[in-house]
């Protein structure tokens, strides 16, 4: 028995909107996590780092709530290594980016 092949650009996950790992930036932009329940695919993950105190940057993987805008760590041992690899070098910015790119097209998929 062969097992499918994993593919990152299929891989979705369902999370929930917490703010975890990123109380202080969600603060300064005065946002609140609404604790919604978002169906995650590859194009939400991106990442950001935090400072610690011996200067090192761990990195964090992060989506951004669609409903409040508030920012969420992920759990990265839940992501795939495939996911990750995929999305290392995204940042918020270019993530806003391919989002206002790609709801021209997918209109249709607004609940
Ligand atoms: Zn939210």
């Amino acid at each position: 028995m062969f097992k499918k092949k994993f593919s990152a650009s299929e891989w979705q996950k369902d999370v929930e909107c917490t703010g975890k790992g990123n109380k202080t930036s969600n603060a300064i932009r005065d946002r609140k996590p609404c604790g919604a329940k978002i169906n995650l695919t590859i194009n939400d993950v991106f990442t950001t780092h935090n400072l610690d105190y011996a200067g090192k940057k761990p990195i964090h993987f992060t989506f951004k709530c669609p409903n409040c805008g508030s920012k969420t760590d992920l759990n990265d041992k839940e992501l795939p290594r495939e996911v990750k690899k995929v999305r290392i070098f995204k940042t918020e910015e270019s993530v806003d980016k391919e989002k206002t790119k790609h709801t021209l097209d997918e209109n249709e998929n607004d609940m």
